[in-house]
């Protein structure tokens, strides 16, 4: 049988694995691997001859699977987790197996409506203007690099500045990795404004710009709606305010919290977010997507489109019609994607946008709990209030090293995976919430091991 027809057999040995992984209730943490077990048992595997299917697949489900850590645990409470809905999971078994791209409107059309129709629910409910819209990329630093490479562009026009002139750009010194990694990656320089408790404020940002000799060349402001480590929002209102006095573009970092915009319990701290230039928002992290998957949407996409429309002459005939098309490859600095946006639009569809609102609710309301039950124990310490779903919190008397066995046990012991963290220049623990099935009995059964 050639590789490109049907195989019965193969189809349900695949379809069989996953069936099963679909009914893991709940999913097993699993452990890290050990790299010299991990290379002998993949040894000789890729070879001129192939392997019966049944044998490579024994081979994934027995050895390598349990070396992943399932960050769909509702016990995976580390960096940011993932909850993945069924629906979205299915479908994204559809994107791959009717090869369905995104690239241009010539080509793929029906996918691009459907991806542009969620595109627009989020630009909805953050309140931006009809004229909004974007892609989705593979995660949020595609998606800070795409847009701040439109705010670099358009900014130095805007001060009829070159394109090698200096150009920088404000941020936090909360801002996520991804915003420092891009600065260093378009050639801009940051201008790191300092955060009271954390938060970036228009005020705070004025008073820098004022105090600043060269503030023509600030040309944008990153501010975070959600910091990873511990889901702060910034003064968006009031940066808002500022960046618009002084002409910069207004990028907004949402890739983890910009989920949060789907609960009535925290969207008054959003305010201002309807002003973003640019706002970025991750469904593979709380919106229940598959990996990978970030929104990027612009205020106005054709300062977007002037920037990454590629240039080739094998693609022009993608850029006929200007008001009939949507490409979203003209959004980002890519060209070929996967129509990445599906799998959430066929599970929003599905479940309608109130099973969202509610799924986002019981991840505060699990941080709010434990922040209560973390200030209720005497050898406990609440770090700050949760904004969020992430809660940051320290064992009295606990040294870096404790921390980290601390977190070794719980893996070890398949109770949790909670990674510690960095405060302050303190060592603290930290719980991210998002998976719907995380209950305060695994909470309480985690927090029981700190005694
Ligand atoms: C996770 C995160 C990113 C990076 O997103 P990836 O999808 O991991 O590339 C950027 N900014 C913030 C605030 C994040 O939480």
């Amino acid at each position: 049988m050639s590789m490109h027809s049907y195989d019965p057999a193969l189809t349900d040995l695949v379809f069989a694995y996953m069936r099963e992984r679909l009914q893991l209730d709940p999913v097993p943490l699993d452990h890290p691997g050990d790299k010299d077990k991990l290379d002998r048992v993949l040894a000789g595997l890729l070879g001129e001859q192939g392997n019966d299917p049944a044998d490579v697949m024994r081979l994934y489900a027995e050895q390598l699977a349990p070396t992943v850590i399932s960050c769909d645990s509702p016990r995976f409470l580390s960096f940011i987790p993932a909850a993945p809905t069924k629906a979205a999971l299915l479908f994204d078994m559809v994107v791959s197996c009717a090869s369905l791209q995104g690239i241009s409107w010539l080509e793929a059309s029906g996918a691009i409506a459907a991806e542009n129709q969620v595109l627009r629910l989020l630009a909805d409910l953050a309140e931006m203007p009809a004229t909004a819209g974007g892609c989705f990329v593979s995660g949020g630093s595609a998606a800070n690099l795409s847009a701040l490479v439109v705010a670099r562009d358009t900014g130095r026009s805007a001060r009829g500045l070159g394109a090698y002139d200096r150009i920088r750009v404000a941020v936090s010194d909360q801002a996520h990795s991804s915003v420092t990694n891009t600065l260093r990656i378009i050639g801009a320089e940051a201008l790191v404004v300092p955060t009271t408790d954390h938060r970036l404020t228009g005020e705070a940002l004025g008073a820098a710009l004022a105090a600043d000799p060269h503030p023509h060349d600030v040309a944008a402001v990153v501010a975070t709606a959600g910091t990873t480590n511990a889901g702060i929002i910034d003064d968006l209102a009031g940066i808002a305010d500022v960046a618009r006095e002084y002409n910069l573009w207004f990028h907004v970092d949402g890739a983890y919290g910009g989920a949060g915009l789907f609960a009535p319990s925290v969207r008054a701290r959003y305010a201002g977010v309807e002003h973003a230039d640019s706002l970025v928002i991750d469904p593979h992290k709380w919106l229940f997507a598959p990996f990978d998957c970030a929104a990027l949407l612009y205020r106005n996409p054709h300062l977007a489109q002037a920037v990454h429309t590629q240039d080739a002459s094998y693609l022009d005939v993608l850029h006929t019609d200007e008001n009939q098309v949507w490409n979203p490859t003209d959004y980002a600095h890519h060209l070929t994607r996967r129509a990445r946006g599906l799998p959430l639009w066929f599970s929003l569809a599905v479940h309608g946008t109130r099973a969202y609102t509610e799924a986002v609710e019981t991840a505060l309301t699990l941080a709010r709990d434990t922040a209560a039950l973390v200030r209720a124990t005497p050898h406990l310490e609440l770090v700050r209030d949760p904004e969020l779903s992430a809660v940051v919190f320290r064992r009295t008397g606990w040294t870096a090293q404790d921390y980290t066995a601390w977190s070794d046990r719980l893996l070890a012991g398949q109770v949790g995976f909670v990674t510690p963290t960095g405060w302050e220049g303190e060592t603290v623990a930290r719980f991210a919430f998002l998976h719907p099935g995380t209950t305060m009995a695994m909470v309480r059964e985690i927090l029981d091991t700190t005694a």
